[in-house]
């Protein structure tokens, strides 16, 4: 069985390693957000590539839930004594990562293949496919003004209230190779359970994979975000409320209308009507054997749609 993710970072990056638990990883095809790519430091940095690859690499970091296990923060330390651009969290494990891939993207070589080329490198078998290989960024309206993806998530913590999500770049976005062929590949499509807005958002902004999605001949099933109306992490049960009105798994669902044939969402839910079929479990990711029972859940649900 084949199967194709579309992935943010850390939750993605949690329900993945929990599908190729189950799934020869050979048989996985993460397609991964870059809306949040960006520059810092003159490096160029992809943060839900690298949630993703070191999530399957077995070197992230479980607690912090992003970046690398056993970091340290001395280059980090070093900038912000100088006066330099300290306000983004590069660890000097991390750091390693960013210097290999912006010299091979000085070298003209596209983020695809920068991205295959590390995922050798750490002998993660899963395909990992940035959305697209053109700049494709989030940028959020909110009543402060209009910021960068990592302006307001990051350096504003995400305090500002968001009106609206754009994707620059979205329109001339093609899909980076080997992305449609894992969807017209795949014998089971999963959305994971990531930030609908800002996470899935720009996957889907680019506009041959929402119609993949659209004309699709295989089941597709998403993993609710949120457990108990709330985010385990992160502003999309308030995007939610505000965006859509409620946090109820039918509006989740509304985010991915006409792309997906069933939800899978947590005992801490009402089951009422959703709009699509509901698979109703334990959602939170707390360790590899609940990750693990998700992805199942995901794939068994295939199976009633
Ligand atoms: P980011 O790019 O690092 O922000 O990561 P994602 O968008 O992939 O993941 C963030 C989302 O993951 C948040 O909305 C969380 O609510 C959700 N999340 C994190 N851990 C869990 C979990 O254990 N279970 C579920 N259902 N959602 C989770
Ligand atoms: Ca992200």
């Amino acid at each position: 069985m084949k199967v194709a993710v579309l992935s943010g970072g850390v939750g993605g990056a949690r329900f993945l390693s929990g599908v190729v638990d189950v799934i020869d990883p050979a048989n996985v095809s993460a397609i991964v957000n870059v809306g949040d790519d960006l520059e810092v430091l003159g490096m160029s940095v992809s943060p839900d590539l690298d949630s993703v690859l070191y999530a399957l690499a077995g070197l992230a970091d479980e607690e912090r839930g992003w970046g690398r296990a056993d970091e340290t923060w001395n280059a980090l330390a070093t900038v912000e004594a100088l006066g330099g651009e300290a306000w983004f969290r590069l660890g000097d494990r991390d750091l390693g990562l960013h210097l290999v891939r912006t010299q091979a993207r000085r070298e003209g070589k596209p983020l695809s293949a920068v991205t295959a080329q590390l995922t050798a490198a750490l002998g993660v078998e899963t395909t990992l496919l940035p959305a697209t290989d053109e700049p494709l960024r989030t940028w959020l309206d909110t009543p402060n003004g209009s910021f960068d993806f990592q302006q307001w998530f990051v350096a504003r913590s995400h305090r500002d209230a968001v009106d609206r999500v754009r994707f620059d770049g979205a329109a001339a976005a093609r899909p980076a190779p080997g992305v449609l062929d894992a969807l017209h590949e795949a014998d089971v499509i999963l959305i994971a359970p990531s930030n609908p807005y800002v996470s899935i958002g720009p996957i889907l902004a680019v506009e041959r994979i929402r119609a993949a999605l659209e004309r699709r001949r295989v089941p597709c099933v998403a993993v609710s975000p949120l457990v108990g109306g709330k985010a385990v992490k992160g502003p999309a049960a308030s995007m939610l409320q505000r965006l859509e009105g409620g946090t109820t798994p039918a509006h989740v669902a509304q985010c991915y209308a006409g792309l997906i044939d069933a939800l899978v969402i947590d005992e801490a839910d009402a089951d009422d009507d959703a709009g699509v079929r509901t698979i109703v479990t334990k959602t939170l990711m707390r360790d590899a054997a609940a990750r693990r029972s998700l992805a199942e859940a995901a794939l068994d649900a295939v199976a009633l749609t």
